[in-house]
């Protein structure tokens, strides 16, 4: 047993040093928050960022040293609303799962190779995915997994065919499109599909609250599901310490949903301005996304209904934005691109700075997602990560160029991307030592 205990010992020893211990000299630092760059250099050790001085940092004899030469280093990217195994084509979308799991290991490298270190998956992706991601099987970012969303018969996450069984009034599963969504109606389904997805290992539950777009059955002024069903979700997350995430339009969903006790609205577009005091007087985080909206009419595949649709929602758009801003609500930095949209991911930076400056464009994708991550309390395996501070978790991008005046350059990560490190791991380095 002794030896064994020593051949341990010196296995760990003969470890190259740099792995654990990496020093980025002479950067401008973008701490997540604060909108001026400040000049520094920052020490990660064991994945956690150690030291952040504007003085000369001394290391220990084989701390691998990166000249940041005068780069802006920022916390790595968070989106707050994506669905990883929703990236077969939309007209394909009955493809066996073996398939969709392969696109999401495309869509996973996708996201962590433009500098998204931290994903929240709004439902759909088993947490199984982020498990794997986690022990390095797939290479992807950290996964914050919704698992298959709640969505009422004839919901907006009703995807069967229109002559589908329906497994409340004639059996089956209720499990549909490789588990992406489960049709879950009355009390006691959804607290037991809550609790299912809580056992593989979900961060948060997300419900379909109302109409939406890219479904056949409901009608976006549609409610959805009861608020006594959406209260059960919410007890079910509420128990296992987190949240329930709630997709709607609406302001007559999103008081509903909030009312008993969803504590963040996903897209929002159609609320009225006394909806969105409600919102912040709740203290309710409202995510939404600009880029989908505008580009999801030339997906191949979407129908008449889903484009009729479609423009009734983005007549909110620029309306919410306005009380977003009016009211200082929540909202983070989100895309809920699906269909095998997401190499449009990054033009979400350009898209938000028509809107907001650069530099709350970038805390939107780091600080401020990083607070509604952090909404999961005690399910949050991770740390604390989304600001360059002593103690957090060493997500960290170089980027080439001044973001902070011109946000573009994060539209191309291959280029403009130097360093890319997750949870102190150097996954892309394009400086030469
Ligand atoms: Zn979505």
């Amino acid at each position: 047993m002794k030896r064994i205990i020593v051949l341990h010992v010196v296995v760990f020893l003969s470890l190259p040093a740099w792995a654990d211990s990496v020093l980025i000299e002479n950067v401008r630092i973008f701490n997540g928050v604060d909108e001026r760059l400040t000049p520094g250099h920052v020490l990660v050790k064991d994945g956690v960022i150690a030291r952040v001085s504007s003085d000369a940092i001394d290391t220990d004899e084989g701390t691998l040293v990166i000249d940041g030469d005068n780069r802006v280093l920022s916390p790595g990217f968070i989106d707050l609303h994506v669905h990883l195994t929703g990236h077969v084509p939309y007209n394909q979308s009955d493809a066996h799962g073996t398939v969709v799991g392969a696109v999401a290991n495309d869509v996973a490298r996708h996201f962590l190779d433009s500098g998204f270190t931290t994903v929240r998956d709004a439902g759909g992706t088993h947490p199984d995915l982020a498990k794997a991601i986690e022990l390095g099987t797939v290479y992807g970012p950290r996964v914050y997994p919704s698992g298959a969303v709640l969505s009422q018969t004839g919901g907006h996450g009703d995807w069967r065919h229109s002559s589908a069984t329906n497994p409340t009034l004639q059996g089956g599963s209720p499990y549909i499109h490789s588990d992406q969504a489960v049709i879950v109606d009355g009390v006691d389904q959804h607290l037991a599909a809550a609790r299912e997805n809580l056992r593989f290992g979900a961060t948060q539950i997300k419900i379909m609250g109302g109409g939406g777009v890219m479904s056949d059955y409901d009608p976006i002024h549609s409610l959805q599901p009861s608020p006594a069903e959406i209260r059960a979700a919410v007890q079910a997350a509420s128990d296992f310490g987190t949240y329930v995430l709630a997709h709607a339009y609406t302001s007559e969903a999103v008081r509903r949903l909030v009312d008993n006790g969803v504590r963040c609205i996903e897209h929002g577009l159609l609320i009225d301005d006394a909806t969105a005091k409600f919102v912040k007087q709740n203290d309710v985080v409202i995510s939404t996304q600009l880029v989908v909206y505008r580009a999801l009419k030339d997906l191949p595949g979407i129908t008449d209904t889903n484009l009729e649709k479609l423009a009734v929602v983005l007549r909110g758009q620029e309306n919410l934005i306005g009380l977003i801003k009016k009211y200082d609500i929540t909202t983070g930095f989100a895309t809920d691109l699906i269909g095998g949209m997401y190499p449009m991911l990054t033009r979400e930076f350009t898209e938000r700075a028509m809107y907001w400056t650069p530099a709350e464009v970038m805390a939107q994708a780091t600080s401020e997602s990083a607070k509604v991550i952090r909404m999961t309390g005690k399910l949050n395996r991770h740390g604390n990560f989304g600001e360059i501070r002593e103690g957090w978790v060493a997500d960290i991008l170089l980027i080439n160029g001044e973001p902070l005046e011109d946000i573009a350059v994060l539209r191309d990560p291959e280029n403009n991307l130097a360093l890319i490190m997750k949870g102190g791991e150097i996954v892309k380095n394009d400086i030469s030592q």
